[in-house]
């Protein structure tokens, strides 16, 4: 069995990105999750070991430090990272394993596995980010403030990346990936 891909799926909060993976998840067995470590606390809805591994700062630190992430960052006071074994046995079974991080993580993978392929995704416009977190109505304006600023270096930085993908209607972009994924 060959070997799957890694996808790095990058793109400002507010982007669509959660909507557009479930849609791919929905529509392509070939491809699954990373679930990724992280230190902030959990929204509700969210479950651990479904949307992300809720461990403390200590524990993270100590992952970090035995070289158990094949990356990680520090976005907005939280630290989040990918697993590397479990990103390694997904690989190996064959599976598209999309990893759902930030433009920085995305830049740590390409330098440790220059195959993957790194998917900005975007929302047509600021604006029309601010509307969604807005809507979204689980954070405060402060965290959404910093949210906007980061999203604008970002989009500044997706320049860098193998493609951009805008976020107009999720059937499309979701389909738009998958063209990407057989390539
Ligand atoms: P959120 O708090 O909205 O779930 O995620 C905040 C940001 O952290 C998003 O841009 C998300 O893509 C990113 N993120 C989630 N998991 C990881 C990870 O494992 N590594 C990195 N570098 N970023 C991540």
């Amino acid at each position: 069995m060959s070997k799957g891909k890694i996808l790095v799926i990058s793109g400002p909060s507010g982007a669509g990105k959660g909507t557009v993976v479930n849609r791919l998840l929905e529509i392509d067995d070939s491809v699954c999750l990373s679930i990724s470590a992280t230190t902030r606390n959990k929204r509700e809805g969210e479950e651990h070991g479904v949307h992300y591994f809720y461990i403390t700062k200590e524990d993270f630190l100590s992952k970090i430090e035995k070289g158990e992430l094949l990356e990680y960052n520090c976005y907005n006071g939280n630290y989040y990272g990918t697993l590397k074994s479990y990103v390694d046995s997904l690989i190996e079974s064959g599976k598209n394993v999309i990893l759902e991080i930030d433009i920085n993580g995305g830049f740590q993978i390409k330098e440790k596995c220059p195959e993957a392929v790194l998917i900005f995704l975007t929302a047509p416009s600021l604006e029309e980010i601010e509307r969604r977190l807005r809507k979204r109505n689980t954070e405060t304006d402060e965290v959404i403030a910093k949210r906007l600023e980061i999203a604008k270096a970002e989009i500044e930085r997706s320049k860098e990346y193998d493609f951009v993908v805008y976020n107009e209607d999720i059937d499309k972009c979701a389909h738009n990936i998958i063209e990407i994924i057989n390539m």
